[in-house]
């Protein structure tokens, strides 16, 4: 094969340092969506930060209607509650007949969508435990890929493979399937060994990947549609380097010629 290639080592959790702000402007249409992008995330991070209980409404009070994060997509209801705890979980459900849980807004069409309620888990973003001997991590529902993987390097574990961002929830990665890079990789849902999820009546529900065989896999790429999940326990490994091999000015049918060689480095 007649390319040049590049070759750029990098951390596993490295990739993940980036910070909103650091986000490429290409990655949203205009200037001004990011302008909106910022605002409105900011707006949306310190409302449910102040809020310490769930129950009164937050204060969403902005001119703006809540949007997705690349501000592209409008969002129908304004009503949106902060649980801290799990029990603030169980009670809120109770209490509303319909609601959708919001993670980091990152999808981009309307399945997050309610007319009615969001319920932000943002705050439920610790770790719960790790555990070597079953190669394990669990974490509370709010917390993104961007908090998890640093405090999982410093331990030396990684997860097997990432999203191309670092600051969404890993409760929304897994219910929409996200995926890595990598044909041979499994998307972010196949890291997922066990959840523990509230019903729409309030219980508490604990799916195991070992004890649940089908029922666990159907209900890990849930949509949000099954209930709210607010603990995920994902298989960990050693952490590891990367290798990203960068192929200049390759003709087309060298790249036709040799995918499956490109793909499986
Ligand atoms: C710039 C950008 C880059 C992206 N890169 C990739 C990529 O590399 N690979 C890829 O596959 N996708 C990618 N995506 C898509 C993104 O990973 C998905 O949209 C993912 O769902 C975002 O997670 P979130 O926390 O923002 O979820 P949200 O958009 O807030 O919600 C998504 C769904 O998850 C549900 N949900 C969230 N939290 C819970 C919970 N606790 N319990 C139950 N349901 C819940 C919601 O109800 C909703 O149905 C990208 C998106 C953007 C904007």
């Amino acid at each position: 094969m007649e390319t040049s290639s590049a070759e750029i080592w990098v951390y596993n959790c490295r990739a993940l340092e980036v910070t909103e702000d650091e986000i490429p402007s290409a990655t949203v249409d205009t200037t001004r969506a990011i302008a909106m992008n910022k605002r409105t995330f900011l707006r949306f991070s310190a409302a449910v930060t102040a809020s310490p209980v769930i129950g009164p409404l937050l204060a969403w009070a902005s001119k703006d209607k809540l949007k997705n994060w690349a501000g592209n997509l409008e969002y129908s209801a304004d009503r949106l509650y902060s649980a801290n705890s799990l029990e603030q979980v169980r009670s809120y459900v109770k209490k509303e007949n319909k609601l959708k849980v919001l993670g980091t807004r990152h999808c981009f069409n309307n399945i997050a969508d309610s007319t009615d309620n969001f319920l932000s888990l943002k705050t439920m973003d610790e770790v719960v435990a790790l555990s070597p001997e079953t190669r394990t991590v669990t974490v509370d529902a709010g917390m993104t890929y961007g908090q998890l993987c640093p405090l999982l390097h410093s331990k030396g574990y990684a997860l097997h493979n990432l999203a191309s961002l670092p600051h969404i929830s890993i409760a929304g990665a897994i219910s929409t399937a996200t995926h890595g890079s990598g044909e041979k990789n499994g998307n972010l849902a196949t890291a997922v060994s066990a959840l523990e999820i509230v019903t729409a009546a309030g219980e508490v529900v604990k799916l195991s990947r070992q004890r649940d065989g089908e029922v666990f896999r159907g209900v890990v790429v849930g949509l949000g549609a099954l209930g709210v999940i607010t603990k995920v326990t994902l298989d960990i490994q050693p952490t590891f380097l990367m290798r990203q091999y960068v192929y200049e000015n390759m003709p087309l049918a060298e790249m036709k010629d040799h995918f499956d060689a490109i793909q499986c480095l």
